[in-house]
């Protein structure tokens, strides 16, 4: 008797999930979603992405001009003499050498800086810094790029001279340990110079976080909250560092706008990250591609050198002198490896994307903070657009494919997914 009930129940919710899911068209999900994005939020929203786009050449080029005009008054060649003569050891010009260039360009590329990352962001609503916590932040990062650069080179430089011909492959060998130790200390030495990491507050969201990070074996330690409202407005959250020191941080603000569905949705894709291994799997697809631009650098350097090299006083790949022609070159490289870099990252994010939809279960959620996003990433690109310049899928692909993650779970007569919120207005994240 009690198990026919079961069965009869069972059939009944079967039935209302079958009907539910008839019902639902994951193509007019998508638009409604789409749509409560629209007029001044969307052309702002498109104009700040595409703006980005004009910016990572014009990066280049100012990067170019800096390096020719470092080169062009012989400031690089009398800079390293200075240097070999005032500190006499060869290890202590090296770095002398690193650290004084990298003020130079600094203070040579700071009006475009202070463009980029203060003027323009202001203007479209995305900073909360003034502009003394902009330039402290910039100082400090000023400070830890000598810190960790200066030795870094010199270990770099102390390669070109030992390995001869075969340089470019040491020394891509030597960069991709240098990133992976650099990775493995950024969340416990660096991160907390920038911001304040905290545990999340106790209650039921936590919980339901924990319960997901333990079904997918991440220790619950690794879960941190940080303020990114003392930066922006940015809704936001990451897994960083490499093997024992990989983290899950959620920023403030995600806390602050999402609902707990979001923030759970959110917390799937991150969770996603951890469990697929992407710090790992990123560093040895971003060595393949650094061996590459120093293959590139191996075959360009000697060309510049043979044409310029008298005028600007430096000699082969091995003097420090050619550095601002070395970094150039490789400048030059990353910007046309820009689509196969974006293509990199934007495959593991598609690839926590659905692992998030599978363990948190809120494709409205998702949807919604895909929206969210739309705050400064544009909605809808072309193909060829997104594949250029998107390091994310865009607001569309993700929307998309979580109305079809929910169509295909209707289908099958899911219960358990999170209310629709669409075609209900979702605010920009725009203050
Ligand atoms: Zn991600």
């Amino acid at each position: 008797m009690f198990a026919r009930f079961i069965i009869i129940a069972l059939a009944l919710v079967g039935a209302v999930g079958a009907a539910h899911g008839a019902d639902f068209d994951a193509q007019t999900a998508t638009q409604a979603y789409l749509d409560t994005v629209s007029g001044e939020a969307r052309e702002r929203s498109d104009a700040y992405f595409m703006g980005g786009y004009w910016l990572q050449l014009v990066d280049v080029i100012v990067a170019l001009v800096i390096a020719f005009i470092l080169l062009q008054s012989r400031f690089a060649k009398k800079l390293r003499d200075k240097m070999l003569k005032s500190l006499r050891w060869r290890w202590a010009a090296i770095m002398g050498f690193f650290a004084i260039y990298t003020l130079a360009v600094t203070v040579l590329g700071f009006p475009l800086s202070y463009y980029e990352e203060f003027m323009r962001e202001h203007a479209y609503n995305l900073s909360n810094q003034s502009f003394m916590d902009w330039i402290t932040e910039n100082l400090k990062g000023l400070a830890l790029g000598i810190i960790f650069g200066a030795p870094f080179a010199l270990i770099f430089y102390t390669i070109l001279r030992v390995a001869k011909r075969s340089w470019w492959m040491w020394g891509a060998g030597v960069s991709i340990f240098f990133l992976a130790l650099m990775l493995f200390i950024s969340p416990v030495y660096i991160a907390p110079i920038f911001n304040d990491y905290t545990p999340m507050e106790e209650g039921p969201l936590k919980a339901r976080i924990l319960a997901m990070a333990d079904a997918n074996g991440v220790p619950a330690d690794n879960i941190y909250v940080f303020d990114t409202s003392r930066q922006s407005g940015r809704v936001t959250a990451n897994v960083s560092g490499l093997l024992g020191t990989t983290r899950i941080s959620l920023g403030d603000n995600l806390l602050t706008e999402g609902t707990d569905k979001e923030v759970e949705a959110v917390m799937g894709h991150e969770l996603g990250h951890y469990v697929l291994g992407h710090s790992q799997s990123m560093m040895i697809n971003f060595g393949l591609v650094l061996l590459a631009g120093f293959a590139f650098v191996n075959f360009t350097y000697p060309m510049v050198v043979r044409t310029m090299g008298k005028n600007w006083g430096i000699e082969g790949i091995d003097d420090i002198a050619g550095l601002p022609l070395l970094l150039a070159l490789l400048s030059v490289f990353f910007l046309f490896a820009t689509p196969v870099t974006n293509t990199i990252i934007r495959t593991n994010e598609a690839q926590a994307d659905i692992f998030g939809l599978n363990v948190a279960r809120a494709p409205d959620g998702f949807a919604a903070i895909a929206m969210k996003l739309a705050s400064y990433r544009k909605l809808e690109p072309g193909p060829w657009e997104e594949i250029i310049f998107y390091d994310h899928p865009s607001g569309y692909a993700r929307v998309a494919m979580s109305m079809r993650w929910k169509a295909a779970q209707l289908s099958i007569g899911a219960t358990d997914l999170d209310p629709a919120i669409a075609p209900l207005a979702v605010s920009n994240t725009d203050e």
